[in-house]
């Protein structure tokens, strides 16, 4: 743990809200596809159960699955066993919410998610909708989109929260299950 000057400590457990799997709209998608809203600090496990008793499987199984927490899956881009068939954290997320360090909010939405390895497409198109401190306040929005799948994941970690540590308040997670 880094105690030096300027470095910050969050402790993530109590950000344990969680629904059951629910079936949205994705932008782009043409038809509803299950997902799970998970906080940061929500035991992967738990998302996998949730999963399960939907009749779906959570594609991210990290072995420290009963340990681990979304937040710190997303930090990593873990994956598992699973992620051979259907990716790894990233693959799978729907949207994220995080903290920028200007202590705003950035809510990142993926457009026409092909509910697959992103590697698998030409292009990753997202939606970055930029809030206020209150996180209510829309204040503008703006496309992104890779400039070639091979070189997508590598974007993604620029953007993962591991990339600006404040965002470890990020608490609005959505997982698509396969
Ligand atoms: C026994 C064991 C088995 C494992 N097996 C696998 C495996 O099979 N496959 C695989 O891919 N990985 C595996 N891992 C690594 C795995 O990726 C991590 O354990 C897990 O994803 C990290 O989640 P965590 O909640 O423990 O994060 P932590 O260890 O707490 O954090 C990991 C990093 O993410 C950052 N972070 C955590 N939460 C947030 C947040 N909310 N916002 C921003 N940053 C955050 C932390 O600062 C830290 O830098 C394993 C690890 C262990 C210990």
């Amino acid at each position: 743990m880094p105690l030096t000057w300027q470095s910050a400590v969050i402790n993530t457990e109590k950000l344990e809200a969680m629904s059951e799997v629910e079936w949205v709209d994705l932008p782009g998608v043409a038809h509803k596809v299950p997902t799970v809203y998970s906080e940061a600090g929500v035991v992967t496990q738990r998302v996998a159960d949730a999963a399960e008793r939907a009749g779906h499987v959570f594609a991210v199984d990290p072995t420290s699955a009963e340990a681990s927490c979304i937040g710190g899956n997303i930090a990593m881009n873990a994956g598992g066993k699973k992620a051979v068939l259907w990716g790894t954290a990233l693959d799978n997320l729907a949207s994220w919410k995080m903290v920028t360090p200007q202590a705003t909010w950035l809510e990142v939405v993926r457009l026409d998610h092909n509910l697959g390895k992103i590697h698998d497409v030409e292009v990753a198109r997202f939606e970055l909708r930029h809030f206020d401190a209150s996180g209510k306040k829309l204040q503008r929005t703006e496309r992104w989109r890779s400039r070639a799948a091979s070189s997508a994941r590598k974007a993604w970690a620029r953007t993962s929260p591991t990339s600006s540590s404040p965002a470890c308040r990020a608490s609005r997670r959505k997982a698509a299950t396969a």
